[in-house]
Order: C-alpha cells, then structure tokens, then sequence
C-alpha cells in the first residue's frame, strides 16, 4: 500500500487529556482568562505569554486541542477552528488579499465560496478569474502581477473533478503566490499541505464531525499565518471574530478519533454503488472510477488507504425526471433528500437547484454541470448492497433504466 502520509496516526499520537485525567480533555466554559499579574496580562496582548489564555474569542483551550488535532492530521504547524466552513474560507482569503488585488478560483467550487468570490469580493475591489481548474495552462496564464492567491478544491464541488495540487503549487511557488486549497470533500483521503498548499481550510460540518449536529471549519496552516488571523490589532479573525463555540469544538474533537474509519467505509459503499450504477449504464461520475478523467491523477496524490471517497454524482438529464427519483428515495428509506455531506446515512440532492444555486444557470451549463445532476454523500450503510437495490427499486419503477 502507497503510504504518502498518514493523518490518522498523527491523530492517534496526540496526547490530549484533561486536567483532572480525564482521557477527554475538560471543556472550556469561559469567555475570560484571569492574571495573576498585571505583566503577564501585558505579555499576553503582546502574544508574548506562552501557554496563557486571554479571551475566548482570540483562543480558548478546547478550540486549541481541536485546532491541534486538524494541524496533525494535515501536517501543518498550526490550525485555527471557526464557527463554520464559510467563516474559515472568507477569513483565509480575506487575510491574504488587499484592495486592488487578484485572485484565480476554480470556476467549480461550493455555492457559497463562489458567492464570495464573485459578489462579495467586489466591493472590496478584488478582481477574481475564474478557471477551469483542470486546465493548469489556463491558471498559469491568468496570472497577474497582482496576483496574490489560487483557489481551489482539492475534489471540487458538485463536478467531482481532482485538483492537481502538486502542478498549482509549482505556478504559485514561482510567482510568490499563495495556494489555498479546501479540503472538505476528502479529509485524510488528499493532504493538500503536504502536496504543496499553503492553507488548507475545512468546512468541519461535512465528514470531519460527521453527525450534522454542528456547523464548524478550520484554518490550516504556518504558525506564522495562524498569528496573523488571531493578531489583536489586524488579525481577521480576531477583528470579524467567526470564533468556533467550545462545547461544539470539545464535540467535534471527540470524532476525529473514528474519521480514518467512517472515510474508508464512505469510500468502499461509494465505489460499490458505483460499480453499481457504471452496470446500469447510468451516467455517473466518480474518482474512483477508471473511466474519470481524474482517476490516475487522484491516484498518484491520494493516500490510497482511505478509499476515493464518498461522493458521487450521476445525471438523469433534467430536473423533472431527478425530483421524483429523490423524492421515491427518501420515502423508500435509501437515505434524506437533504443538502450538506459527510453523514452517516446517504444524503442526496440536485446540486443546479440547491447546493450550486448560487452558481448562474449559464455558467453551470458551461462547466457541465446538468440540472439532471443528483449529487449522492454515501453513507455509512452495514448493508450497501441492500441500500443500492432500494436505488435500482426506484430507477425501475420510475422507469429511469
Ligand atoms: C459545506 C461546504 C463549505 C461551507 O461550509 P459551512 O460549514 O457550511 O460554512 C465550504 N466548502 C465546501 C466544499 C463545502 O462542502
């Protein structure tokens, strides 16, 4: 087994525990930190007070031993834990970018990232292109002096397509430019750090927690840039404050222990199911597969153990014959009819009318993205087999194959 790196023991080795002993470290419950001198106070403004803690929003243990459990898993020296995916992607950018200067995105990226990208940003007068990220040509070219930063996914969302992050790095690396990479669709699967990203950011709400019961994300990075967010005087997410709350944080640390586990079962039901669905000849889009574009790239970048995934699209070719397909899955228990990922049951949902809305139907046409297109998150399913003649029930019924 190719071995590139491996994010569950790195976890597995930390040694986090509570004061008390507890094998799960206590949970913050303060938003303030006492002194017992005036001068260690001043020291800790200065960031000058080693191991001290100021004010909940700047940095609070639990968040620290979450924050420390995701630099593991990615190799970076540091992490900084937010109050969700979003928080994370816009502190990351908005730390690095000044008026007037340049970004290069994936044109294929989350509904909301791309919201960001191309409305937000405006008003700060950042000009961003926006590429087709398999096209490493295309980003070498839109280069711009004032470029500061490449944006992308490392599976991007809802196409599916693989990131060659060792190629982006090689453009960014000669310009000076930072690369950011989000990594939400394949934790532990693709370590974008150790590929040649310089920020890694996460929505944690998706695989990383993987119960749906919180919304988080993560800032992966140098322990440099991590002071840079958190500086009191000019620090983003010290300044727009998108702190992650403690007693989610103390949570969601608590599953970092079994993700390895729930990405490899995520995976093999996914590649089941689509095996599955390549012998139904339906259209269908995996990384796994041997037949997608991207599959000997995923594999010379993956960390093989951890399977290609749990994410899979196919394209019944208009909405009107995908909502009743999802509707008939939902009432015969495959799973919910339900935005977001990374769940222990099987999510699915028409990527053009939800999760990618934000994206014009113009620009979902140009970068193929079908209103037929049903986006699965597999699930954690004992049985896929079972799981999948439920689908094959419905596809027959509907008269779909
Ligand atoms: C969900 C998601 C986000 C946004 O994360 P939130 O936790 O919902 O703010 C960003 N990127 C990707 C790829 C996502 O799937």
């Amino acid at each position: 087994m190719k071995r590139k790196y491996d994010p569950a023991t790195a976890i597995q080795r930390l040694e986090q525990f509570g004061e008390f002993g507890g094998v799960n470290p206590s949970i913050t419950d303060s938003a303030t930190y006492t002194f017992m001198t005036e001068q260690t106070m001043i020291d800790a403004f200065h960031g000058e007070a080693e191991g001290c803690f100021l004010y909940s929003r700047h940095w609070n243990p639990s968040n620290k031993y979450l924050a420390d459990a995701i630099a593991a898993m990615e190799g970076t020296e540091s992490a900084w834990v937010t109050a969700s995916g979003m928080g994370a992607i816009t502190t990351a950018l908005l730390q690095l970018v000044n008026t007037g200067d340049h970004i290069i995105t994936s044109v294929t990226t989350y509904g909301g990232t791309y919201a960001f990208l191309a409305n937000y940003l405006k008003k700060f007068k950042i000009d961003v292109t926006f590429v087709n990220i398999s096209d490493v040509e295309s980003v070498r070219k839109a280069v711009r002096p004032n470029t500061r930063l490449i944006y992308t996914e490392s599976m991007t969302n809802p196409m599916l397509q693989i990131s060659n992050i060792p190629e982006l790095a090689k453009i960014a690396r000669a310009r000076d430019i930072k690369l950011v990479v989000d990594n939400t669709f394949t934790p532990m699967i693709i370590s974008p750090f150790k590929l040649g990203a310089d920020i890694v950011v996460y929505s944690l709400t998706k695989f990383i927690n993987g119960k749906n019961d919180a919304v988080a994300g993560a800032i992966c990075a140098s322990t440099d840039f991590i002071n840079d967010i958190s500086n009191v005087n000019d620090g983003t997410a010290m300044l727009l404050g998108p702190v992650l709350d403690p007693l989610r944080s103390s949570n969601i640390l608590k599953n970092m222990g079994t993700l390895h586990i729930r990405m490899q079962k995520h995976s093999e039901n996914a590649m089941y199911l689509a095996r599955k669905f390549k012998e139904l000849g339906l259209k269908m889009n995996y990384p796994g597969s041997p037949e997608h574009p991207d599959h000997e790239l995923m594999k010379t970048i993956m960390n093989e153990e951890f399977g290609f995934g749990g994410m899979i699209a196919i394209d019944l070719g208009t909405a009107e014959l995908a909502t009743p397909f999802m509707e008939l899955m939902q009432e015969r228990k495959v799973g919910y009819h339900a935005v977001s990922l990374g769940y222990f049951k099987t999510l699915f949902s028409n990527s053009g009318r939800s999760t990618s809305s934000e994206v014009p139907k113009e620009l979902q046409d140009e970068m193929g993205l079908s209103p037929g297109l049903i986006r699965f998150s597999v699930g954690l399913d004992h049985d896929i087999e079972a799981s999948y003649k439920l689908i094959k029930s419905c596809l027959d019924d509907l008269k779909l194959i």
